[in-house]
């Protein structure tokens, strides 16, 4: 056996298997493959086998596409099998919710080049005729969906991947990982020690086992899971052609033809977790027993949406146990805290994301970054609070909900209240309706009287829209208060914090006392950070960014770490308030001596009432504003200091509904929405943060001059739409002369200009205020002007004044 390779793939599932092919791929030969048994040795062998491309994520879906389209590209390469059954395949809505989402769905595969179709009852007895079309509004067709077989699929990636230069070494059992002082690792097996530059955690069933000998938690758990394959169906056996896959969410199944008769696989609420206290070394290649009576409800569904299945015997019945993450997708990336070490697991649907999940992973580690966002995948998408006793029930709830309508809107209630800050009693009792930041309950917004403490989820406007427009009401003509606990913060200190910061930030880093706003950027020039940077010192500065990329930036500080400097992550060390509207100043002055001359910009420590806090004059609600940070043990005190003093100005809470809606006045971007790793400075405008004069050698400033000096194609617009009951919510397309031209990145309703608004990215040759377009609401054809001036404050006086 080979003992020192440059990357070392642990587990020869499918993933396992991809990422070694993509390694290959990228142009690396040197890597390996072990695994404890033959290939398939996991959850792989008793797969459906099924693909598709559906995905509430846009790019999880357009890496779905990847996959499904790469089982050509194996075939050719290595001339095997990989039983592809392209039959195409329909989701059916029996309810408007699921229609909903279903044209949400089809208005995004316009501007990915996805070539789905909305169809109705006619056209779906045309498509699968054993369906009962009984309360059927209609479906989605999508060509590329079908499936193929699991094992040959295996083994033409492994194939693949050893024409490429790569070993695969089977019936080979890691039983410790350890890292040496150059951050290179000993992966110490049954058959002796290999020494890796990198190691990949591909252990499906076993990825938490693997994980731990790093002493690292990966969350993630598997689930049982049953399909059924019936006997001959002559109304399957006499077709001219293979009947094509239907997914019923109604009924949590899935069907597609198997040989002479049918299989049909069901996410049963009943279900069961498998394994909670870890997998056992010793499970192969058997099967669980059958139990149909955890399915016993899905099948009497079945017998009616499927009338055929009744009269067909069983032939056979495949249960066994696949993982999942907390939110159903997968866990992929460097792992935070550890050199080296990659994370491929707690893939749920390793046949429709295997490819993507390994041609991410091999460019991350090959050329420094992806191509696209990956942020829905991402390993660092939860922080160190993770735990299993959350993971747990999260993953029920997802196994459970994943036939179900994902609303825009929707909070999931499983593990919740997980993370609470002082202030959860205190606005609980006031009427806060909850959701969830990276395990925090953060307020949406205030209910009042009898209005439902529960938002109901919708693509259309929710029953927050009255305490949504109160709330902003609020902060627009007086005053209104919510909580800065969700905002990612970091402490940077040291000799040469200065040096440090104008290194990994490409804007400008402020003077003693001053703010600054600024991009962070990748090595080739993508938005990785949208920061505030808060100068207390030439040797102490204060970092805020999105709450929920805090493992992601921390992980990027420590790659990125030098001598001299000290980053803390203090997200949860630093809380407080902001106040926002046109009387925060005169509470501020009612409860500080000096808060007068503070200008727009400034920062400075102050005491607040009797709490020693840092103030600084920001707000993202646009206007005038401030945002006060205390110790978490003094913001009780905090509050009522600032509540008491509020109410002679009309002060109101607010949540993160009103939040956003009150962004959309001046077109102020998000992260995930506007600002992500899918988009460029040049692009969504936050070039105009970038300090080109500055003499540092940025991160990423090469990629950002050569935007500059040949502009991209396309730019972030704000659109007026005229709506009926629903807006902008993400990835519509944009219609400019009858042809889709871009999509939207986010938008909403703004209740203080009575507008509904979109963001957009669109050619530039078509960014000209006035510009006529049309955007595809829900299958509606909206009217959309493209508009240039904010709905507030336009020239900045409230602002800066
Ligand atoms: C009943 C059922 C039906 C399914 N149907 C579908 C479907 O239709 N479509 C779809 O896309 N997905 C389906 N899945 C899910 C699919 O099986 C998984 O997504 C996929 O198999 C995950 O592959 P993996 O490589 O991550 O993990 P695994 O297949 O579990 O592979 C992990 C490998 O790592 C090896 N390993 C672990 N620890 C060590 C160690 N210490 N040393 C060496 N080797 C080690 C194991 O032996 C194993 O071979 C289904 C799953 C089930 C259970």
């Amino acid at each position: 056996m080979k003992t020192t390779t440059r990357v070392c793939v642990i587990g020869g599932g499918v993933v396992g298997v991809s990422v070694l092919y993509h390694l290959t791929k990228l142009g690396w030969s040197d890597v390996m493959l072990v695994e404890r048994s033959e290939l398939t040795s996991g959850s792989t062998w008793h797969a459906a086998g099924g693909f598709h491309t559906l995905n509430g994520d846009t790019n999880m879906a357009a890496l779905q596409g990847y996959t499904i389209r790469l089982y050509k590209e194996l075939e050719e390469i290595t001339g095997m099998s990989c039983g592809l059954h392209h039959v195409g395949g329909i989701t059916l809505a029996d309810n408007r919710d699921r229609f909903d989402m279903l044209l949400a769905e089809r208005a995004k595969h316009r501007y990915m080049g996805l070539d789905t179709q909305i169809v109705g009852p006619e056209e779906i007895a045309k498509i699968a005729p054993i369906t009962n079309l009984e309360g059927i509004l209609g479906a989605l067709y999508d060509p590329l969906d079908g499936h193929l077989d699991p094992s040959g699929t295996t083994h033409a990636y492994a194939k693949a991947a050893r024409m490429g230069g790569a070993t695969i070494e089977t019936h080979v059992m890691v039983q410790e990982t350890t890292q040496r002082p150059d951050g290179t690792w000993n992966v110490v097996t049954d058959k002796g020690t290999i020494h890796a530059e990198h190691v990949v955690n591909a252990g499906g069933l076993w990825a938490r086992e693997v994980g731990a000998m790093a002493g690292v938690y990966l969350p993630l758990h598997p689930m049982e899971h049953q399909y059924i394959v019936t006997d001959e169906i002559a109304e399957i056996y006499e077709r001219d052609s293979e009947h094509p896959h239907v997914m019923d969410p109604a009924g949590e199944s899935y069907l597609r033809q198997e040989g002479r008769g049918l299989c049909i696989g069901f996410y049963e609420q009943p279900c069961r977790p498998w394994a909670v206290n870890g997998t056992p070394w010793t499970f192969g290649h058997e099967l669980l027993p059958d139990d149909f009576d955890k399915i016993e409800d899905s099948i009497a569904f079945a017998y009616k949406r499927f009338p055929v299945l009744e009269r067909a015997g069983v032939k056979s019945v495949i249960h066994g146990p696949f993982t999942f993450a907390p939110d159903g997708n997968p866990l992929v990336g460097p792992v935070p805290g550890l050199r080296n070490y990659w994370s491929a697991c707690g893939v749920m649907a390793g046949f429709s994301q295997g490819g993507g999940v390994g041609l991410m992973l091999a460019q991350w580690m090959i050329e420094g970054e992806c191509e696209r966002d990956v942020s829905a995948m991402d390993v660092a998408r939860f922080g160190d609070w993770i735990s299993p006793g959350y993971t747990l029930p999260k993953v029920i709830e997802n196994y459970q909900k994943r036939f179900s309508v994902s609303y825009p809107n929707e909070e999931l209630p499983a593990a919740r209240p997980n993370r609470t800050t002082m202030m959860y009693d205190i606005f609980d009792d006031m009427g806060a309706v909850w959701g969830a930041q990276f395990g925090l309950e953060v307020v949406n917004y205030f209910a009042e009287g009898d209005e439902a403490r529960y938002e109901t989820p919708s693509f259309r406007r929710s029953n927050a829209w009255e305490a949504t427009a109160r709330e902003v009401k609020a902060v627009r003509e007086a005053v209104g208060i919510n909580e800065v606990q969700n905002f990612g913060k970091y402490e940077v200190t040291g000799p040469n914090a200065r040096e440090w910061l104008d290194r990994v930030m490409a804007g400008r880093v402020p003077k003693p006392g001053r703010l600054s706003l600024t991009p962070m950027l990748s090595h080739k020039g993508r938005l990785i950070g949208d920061f505030t940077i808060s100068c207390l010192s030439d040797t102490h500065f204060q970092l805020t960014a999105s709450y929920g990329a805090q493992a992601y930036h921390m992980r990027w500080f420590e790659q990125n770490a030098t001598e001299g400097v000290t980053v803390r992550n203090v997200s949860d060390q630093l809380t407080g308030f902001q106040i926002a509207g046109p009387n925060a100043r005169k509470v501020l002055e009612a409860v500080t001596r000096d808060a007068t001359d503070l200008k727009f910009m400034d920062v400075r420590p102050m005491t607040v009432g009797m709490t020693p806090c840092l103030v600084q004059r920001v707000s993202y609600t646009a206007g005038l504003g401030y945002e006060i940070y205390c110790e978490p043990v003094a913001q009780r005190q905090l509050w009522h200091t600032l509540w008491t003093a509020g109410q002679e100005f009309g002060m109101r809470p607010f949540g993160m509904r009103a939040m956003m809606s009150l962004r959309l006045d001046k077109f102020f971007g998000s992260w995930l929405s506007e600002f992500s790793p899918d988009y460029t400075p040049g692009e969504t405008g936050l070039d105009r943060f970038i300090a080109w004069s500055k003499n540092a050698d940025f991160i990423g400033r090469v990629a950002a001059e050569a935007e500059r000096a040949n502009p991209p194609d396309r730019v972030l617009c704000a659109f007026e739409v005229a709506v009926n009951d629903a807006d902008v919510n993400a990835y519509e397309p944009i219609w400019i002369d009858g042809a889709v031209q871009g999509f939207c990145t986010s938008g909403g309703y703004s209740h203080h200009a009575g507008k509904s608004i979109a963001l957009a990215l669109i050619p530039r040759s078509y960014a000209q205020d006035g510009q006529k377009a049309q955007i595809e609401i829900l299958g509606e054809m909206c009217d959309a002007t493209l508009i240039t001036t904010p709905l507030y404050d336009a020239d900045g006086a409230q602002m800066r004044g």
